[in-house]
């Protein structure tokens, strides 16, 4: 958190310190979609599967690659944590990390959801969502973030000195790819990854660099919308943290459901082509 400093600085620290920081990957090898053909292809569509995600639980849904979902706050505020497989093979799940050195901390529309290694294409796309007027705020904080991880009953086991809660998100998208695959639950576990916080509002603090949330400004109506690129499973989580306004990790906020639509378009957005995997040839350098 760089609280201490055990160091004295150097007679050039503020020159090394004023040094201009440089975008790790420039997005001109990613320019944003014409996103035109993606609300184009809206008109027409029709609703052909949804789910409720109950409070405090989650829900897996498939959504074929062409077909849009969206996931709607309903009742009241809540955030969710997302999950993405690829129905094909499930070792092809969504890369929060890469996706954050992609895009940044929080995603928005035109930004896509890239998968693990040695796949590393977009598994979806990120074509709308009603909150795109939030921005950052004086906090620095967003929404949709890909930073936060999820909650997790080991964490809280750690940080509460033994607590056993089993509402977590973590836990809720175990027991619903369990569910889901039929796959004993220690071994959907470890098909759980780091998520995408829908509706989330998080950032980090200016003094101490610590991951910081606030009340979500979602309300019930607000959606975040997607393309799926490829055949896939989605798994969201209705947080037990609620609008994760004090904390989460128990039963004391107020939680809602979540609603998560898919839909049909009369035909794929003009343009739009399904991304094959990755073109690395994965020789590493050896022969
Ligand atoms: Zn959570």
């Amino acid at each position: 958190m760089k609280l201490i400093h055990d160091h004295p600085a150097p007679a050039d620290a503020a020159a090394r310190q004023g040094v201009a920081p440089v975008i790790c990957y420039p997005v001109e090898g990613l320019p944003r979609p014409d996103m035109v053909p993606f609300h184009a292809a809206r008109a027409g569509w029709a609703k052909v599967a949804e789910v409720t995600v109950p409070p405090r639980e989650a829900r897996c849904f498939a959504v074929a690659a062409g077909q849009f979902f969206r996931i709607t706050s309903i009742e009241g505020p809540q955030v969710g944590d997302l999950n993405l497989w690829s129905q094909a093979d499930l070792r092809e799940r969504f890369y929060s990390g890469k996706t954050r050195a992609l895009h940044g901390t929080h995603l928005s529309t035109g930004d896509g959801m890239w998968s693990s290694f040695p796949f590393l294409r977009r598994m979806a796309l990120i074509t709308d969502h009603t909150l795109d007027w939030y921005g950052f705020d004086a906090f620095g904080g967003a929404v949709h973030d890909v930073i936060g991880t999820r909650c997790d009953p080991y964490t809280h086991n750690l940080l509460s000195g033994g607590g056993q809660y089993h509402q977590c998100c973590h836990s809720n998208l175990t027991r619903a790819l369990a569910d889901w695959t039929g796959l004993p639950l220690h071994e959907a576990e470890g098909h759980v990854h780091d998520v995408l916080n829908v509706f989330m509002c998080t950032g980090f603090t200016r003094d101490t660099g610590q991951y910081f949330m606030k009340a979500s400004p979602v309300r019930p109506g607000d959606h975040l919308e997607f393309l799926a690129e490829i055949d896939l499973i989605g798994g969201l989580s209705a947080c037990p943290g609620g609008d994760c306004s004090a904390e989460h990790s128990s039963d004391a906020a107020a939680c809602h459901p979540l609603l998560v639509e898919v839909f049909q378009p009369v035909a794929p957005p003009a343009g739009w082509v399904a991304p094959g995997v990755n073109g690395y040839d994965r020789s590493h350098g050896r022969p």
